[in-house]
């Protein structure tokens, strides 16, 4: 195998989605850096795995970094691993990705599983643009002031919530989103008690308040973006303003509303465009 650093996947739970080139690339490295060795034990026995490994996190210190480029530098080959899904994504390895290509070697990547793309993939929201946004601060009032940094977000969000505060996690969202705002939550994904659950943020707590069962395990959880104006557009307004256009072109239909409701024009005008072809003016 080529020399270098591998950036290996592991399953998020479920033995069945390593992959084959994982398993040999784990086998035939000369060194497995693991965020906790102890924890990947168990894969690499499961797999029958007997390569060395060492400890490494992103505060390790300068001896591990030293270790891998000098294993490196004799032209052998390390994989990294977290303990569970991909390396670097909320997990370790980006001093160590920067530090081997920065000294000249190759890092190569071995895809796979990685529970935010996971939970997207079967969320129900857009999928089209997201934002990744990992662990929201553990404290109430940071993540007050974080989750309103990304209030006008328009892109659909992916939050990992630890099981002991996805309570409190959803009131601060429901506090700053507003209770209507869709989103899903993604628990314990490829595991016994995986649970997809979509629906308005306010439903969510609930489900979660009522049943000590989903506060526990892991949990990603993602949340529509901002609604467009256009979407944002109340109900009867919208419903008036539509039989309206059916009589007027879309322009005085949206001038004769604005009149009436003090709403913008321009905002009535493109609600129009984005529900129906307007009438020829
Ligand atoms: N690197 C990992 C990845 O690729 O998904 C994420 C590591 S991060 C330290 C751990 C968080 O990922 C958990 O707290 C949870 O939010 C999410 N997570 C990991 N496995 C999961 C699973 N099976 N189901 C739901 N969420 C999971």
């Amino acid at each position: 195998m080529n020399s270098g650093l591998y950036v290996v996947a592991t399953p998020i739970g479920n033995f069945g989605d390593m992959s084959q080139r994982a398993i040999e690339v784990l086998q035939n490295v000369d060194l497995i850096a693991a965020e906790d060795t102890r924890h990947s034990q168990r894969l690499l026995q499961f797999f029958a795995i007997e390569t060395p490994t060492m400890a490494y996190h992103d505060h390790s210190d300068e001896r591990a970094l030293q270790r891998i480029g000098h294993c490196l530098a004799d032209g052998g080959s390390v994989a990294l691993v977290s303990d569970a899904g991909t390396p670097l994504i909320s997990d370790p390895g980006y001093r160590l990705v920067r530090y081997v290509q920065d000294s000249g070697f190759s890092v190569y990547p071995l895809p796979g599983p990685c529970a935010a793309i996971a939970a997207l993939s079967v969320s129900g929201l857009p999928t089209d643009r997201f934002l990744f946004e990992g662990f929201l601060p553990a404290r109430d009032g940071a993540r007050g002031n974080r989750l309103a940094e990304l209030a006008a977000v328009s892109t659909t969000l992916i939050f990992y919530e630890a099981p002991h505060r996805i309570e409190a996690c959803l009131q601060s969202m429901i506090e700053v989103f507003g209770g209507d705002r869709e989103a899903v939550m993604a628990r314990e994904i490829t595991k016994t008690f995986e649970t997809i659950r979509r629906g308005p943020l306010a439903e969510l707590a609930q489900f979660v308040g009522e049943d000590s069962n989903q506060r526990k395990g892991e949990i990603v959880l993602i949340v529509a973006g901002r609604p467009s104006a256009e979407q944002e557009l109340d109900a009867d307004i919208a419903k008036l303003l539509l039989r309206l256009s059916q009589e007027l072109p879309a322009r005085q239909a949206a001038a004769v509303v604005a009149d009436h409701t003090g709403l913008r024009k321009k905002q009535l005008y493109n609600y129009l465009l984005s529900v129906k072809q307007p009438r020829a003016e």
